[in-house]
């Protein structure tokens, strides 16, 4: 018995011409690396490729060179343009011959549906010698397995509805079987309130730490607006050291950044001041001008905001703010509608009127026009008022209209959250 190498890298090659157009995507790959993930096998690279018989030949070759697993979805069709089996068979040097057990198998599918099959569908059942046929219960093409110097090649159909339960069953089976024993873990920590490149600087330190010990953590980050978001994995002997190792990692993270780390569980911001809102059983209402009622959207985005979301008032107009929420309009007059007096009449306003003990008030400029030196675009001003008093802040946003109602609410949802964790315990 030879021993077999482990399969722990893999490269994911995507056929069809139709992948190349801007208007089809190729999803398979991301659900394949899912899986691939869950049995601790990495993916080093994913290639789109048209149904061109040398290119796949060279990707796969180059592939090959550098990776345990590669995994080619599409071009097992039964017309000229489906190249993968050819290829394949060309690249590793096998010969192709017809399996007769499959060419029966769909003989009876199409006599299942009252129709004789096409004489072209007997390319569906050319298999490369050597290769394991991974049976494909909801089309004609079957998967195909290949082992070829230590590495294992699979083939699988295009369509997803017949690719995802052959990965999930047959083919991780067998991957499973081959594989170190390793897994993959991955989490998320999520900071606010800080920019790219100020909370990389302040994670770097970690890394080099990381780096060296002996299941290294990886760490990417991606930025989003209003968030940025520390992705971390780690490859261990079983899961429990994975997940001690995230735990740690997660941990680490949360020391450096403190109260920006609003989230280490892959929850969303709404969430996070959802669950605070709920444990103190605090209902909340929003008084909200240029965000057109975007924070009680993404307020009520979250399953179950009917326990702590009473109603929110969108007033835009100073008329509506004194009509509605009873800011005086002589506060208005003399502080303008964008300004902290009156973002704090806003939420105390919507506070009394819906009878929460939270309220929350913005105002500001989402543009392009309607700026001044003193307040230019992007200036918004956001109160959170409740048993513990009002606290009032403004910020400067930069960006298009959309951008700045969108950060507009990611902020106020940040000063909610951190006044339930400074105040809202009881
Ligand atoms: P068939 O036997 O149905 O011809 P096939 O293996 O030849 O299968 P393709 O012809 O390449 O597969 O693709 C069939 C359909 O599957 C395409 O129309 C496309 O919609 C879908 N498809 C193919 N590849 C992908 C992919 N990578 N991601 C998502 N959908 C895909």
């Amino acid at each position: 018995v030879t021993r077999t190498h482990p399969i722990r890298t893999a490269v994911i090659i995507a056929v069809g011409s139709e992948l190349l157009t801007p208007t089809k995507i190729d999803t398979n790959s991301l659900f394949v690396t899912e899986r691939l993930n869950v049995l601790g096998i990495s993916v080093r690279a994913k290639v789109v490729v048209g149904d061109s018989r040398d290119d796949l030949q060279t990707l796969l070759m180059e592939a090959l060179g550098r990776v345990d697993l590669v995994v080619l979805t599409g071009g097992l069709g039964p017309t000229d343009d489906d190249v993968t089996r050819d290829a394949v068979a060309a690249a590793l040097g096998r010969t192709l011959h017809e399996d007769e057990a499959l060419v029966e198998r769909m003989q009876q599918r199409f006599a299942r549906r009252g129709l004789e099959m096409p004489a072209i569908n007997t390319r569906q059942a050319l298999v490369p010698s050597g290769a394991d046929i991974i049976p494909n219960a909801n089309g004609t093409a079957p998967g195909l397995w290949l082992e070829h110097d230590h590495r294992v090649i699979v083939l699988l159909p295009g369509p997803p509805r017949e690719l995802k339960p052959m990965v999930e069953g047959e083919l991780s089976e067998r991957l499973a079987a081959r594989v170190s024993g390793e897994r993959l873990s991955t989490g998320v920590v999520r900071v606010t309130a800080r920019t790219e490149s100020h909370a990389e600087e302040a994670a770097r330190p970690l890394y080099a730490h990381w780096r060296d010990q002996g299941w290294p953590i990886e760490a990417t980050t991606l930025a989003s607006p209003g968030s940025i978001d520390f992705h971390v994995t780690v490859r261990a002997a079983d899961e429990e050291t994975g997940a001690r190792l995230l735990d740690e990692a997660r941990g680490q993270l949360r020391d450096v950044f403190g109260e920006d780390a609003y989230s280490d569980d892959g929850r969303s911001l709404e969430q996070v001041v959802g669950s605070l809102l709920g444990a103190g059983g605090y209902t909340v209402a929003a008084a909200e001008s240029c965000t057109g009622g975007l924070l009680m959207s993404r307020l009520t985005d979250v399953a179950g905001s009917s326990a702590y979301v009473a109603s929110g008032i969108v007033a835009y107009s100073n008329e509506a703010k004194t009509a509605l929420l009873g800011v005086p309009p002589a506060l208005i007059a003399a502080h303008g509608a964008v300004s902290e007096p009156v973002a704090a009449a806003m939420a105390s306003g919507v506070r009394a009127a819906a009878g929460t003990e939270v309220g929350i008030g913005l105002t500001g400029i989402a543009g392009p026009s309607g700026g001044t030196p003193e307040k230019p675009v992007g200036t918004v001003a956001i109160a959170v008022d409740g048993p513990w008093g009002v606290e009032v802040r403004t910020r400067v946003f930069t960006g298009d209209r959309a951008m700045i109602k969108f950060f507009s609410t990611q902020a106020a949802l940040d000063d909610l959250r951190r006044a339930l964790l400074r105040h809202g315990a009881r």
